[in-house]
């Protein structure tokens, strides 16, 4: 009888088209704290106040003061063995997009090229006054950091009450319109759009394959219940057994 693995590595390989819907569970085990999570972020910082767009434009410091910390340090947090495997699923032609609620910009990092941040990236932080980017971890100090023109530095990222980033959405819902097999891995699937995607995927036909430690997503029609850094691997030394 085929094991769970070698009957999803087989639907990979005949499908192809796979796209790819990451969440915070992939990022925790690189060490990165989940906001939602118990002990998460948005336990400590409402992020009504501290992650919204409305209190950036008056008071900066507030969202430099939990994020900033991260940004010093963005260099310390590495990809782990699922983003790596994910760029292994690209190289192979399997994997053709990669949509992530995740800011922290690690699939890129890991060496992913189709990536769509739908929520930004703490990575590229610009001047809201004369646009010039700045790339962590080489930020001014300052509470907040300002440019050198004086202007308020803004990280990359979407905030409550702020517009998603179109192009992303566009290309987002396209891939997950025309997938064949979307495969979640460590979301949550609660924060619209990422939420709508799966649905999206399913409705035009695409089979749902969900990675996490805790099924988040009831219409997936595979369920591997494991950490990603250890399932995703074994998914890629299956397919390499079927493709030698
Ligand atoms: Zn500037």
């Amino acid at each position: 009888m085929e094991t769970l693995y070698e009957e999803v590595a087989a639907l990979m390989v005949k499908f192809k088209k796979v796209v790819v819907l990451s969440g915070a569970g992939i990022s925790a085990e690189s060490g990165i704290p989940t906001f939602r999570s118990k002990g998460g972020l948005w336990e400590k910082y409402d992020p009504a106040i501290y992650a919204s767009f409305e209190v950036f434009r008056t008071d900066p410091s507030k969202y430099w003061k939990i994020r900033g910390e991260f940004i010093k340090n963005y260099d310390k947090y590495q990809p782990n063995q699922a983003h790596s495997a994910l760029v292994d699923l690209e190289g192979m032609g399997i994997v053709r997009y990669v949509i992530t609620q995740n800011i922290d910009g690690l699939h890129k990092k890991a060496g992913s090229k189709n990536v769509v941040e739908i929520h930004g990236s703490l990575r590229e932080i610009y001047c809201l006054q004369c646009s010039k980017e700045y790339l962590a971890p080489e930020v001014p100090d300052g509470m907040p950091p300002r440019c050198n023109c004086g202007g308020v530095l803004k990280p990359n990222t979407v905030l409550f009450g702020e517009q998603l980033p179109q192009e992303a959405l566009a290309t987002a819902l396209h891939e997950s319109a025309t997938c064949k097999i979307m495969l979640l891995i460590g979301t949550s699937a609660v924060v619209y759009p990422a939420a709508a995607l799966p649905s999206h995927a399913k409705q035009n036909g695409a089979r749902i394959i969900e990675v996490n430690i805790e099924k988040a997503f009831p219409e997936a029609d595979y369920f591997i219940e494991e950490k990603a850094g250890a399932a995703l691997p074994r998914i890629v030394a299956e397919i390499k057994l079927i493709c030698k």
